[in-house]
């Protein structure tokens, strides 16, 4: 082999690593970007939507949850009862509010709905108990 053609075939192995060292970052970037982009697209979807957490009604975490509001939201009851002599008839999220631990209303974490039940009869979320893995994932009040 002549000098050059040596000299030609080390450049071209330099510009190929070279292009390649290039090409590696701007594919690592193009990827980052299309992943930004879409979590962009996705939160926006959600929020479009009105979906704050996809509803996972299974999970055990937020059955627990749900059965500790549902608790609370009970005990919030029977304190209103208490306070205003009242036995029976409905209540407002107004009236026992100031009875629940964050003076707020309570969510259930699986996105099921809240419903108080009158005075006498314990408060209920849609969900309940359709699941069928026992009472762990169960989303009613129990022992009250
Ligand atoms: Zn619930």
């Amino acid at each position: 082999m002549r000098w050059w053609s040596k000299l030609i075939v080390i450049l071209a192995i330099a510009l190929a690593g070279y292009t390649f060292y290039l090409g590696m970052w701007n594919w690592r970037d193009a990827r980052r970007e299309t992943r930004q982009a879409l979590r962009k697209s996705q939160a926006a979807v959600n929020k479009a939507a009105g979906v704050k957490r996809q509803p996972d009604s299974g999970s055990l975490e937020f059955a627990r949850q749900c059965r500790s509001n549902l608790q609370a939201i009970e005990t919030a009851k029977r304190k209103f009862a208490q306070e205003s002599g009242r036995v029976a008839g409905n209540v407002t999220w107004e009236e026992i509010m100031p009875y629940l631990p964050q003076k707020g209303p309570l969510a259930c974490p699986s996105v099921g709905k809240y419903t108080l039940n009158p005075l006498g009869t314990v408060c209920s979320c849609s969900i309940g108990a359709n699941y069928g893995h026992g009472t762990d994932d169960d989303h009613i009040i129990q022992g009250f």
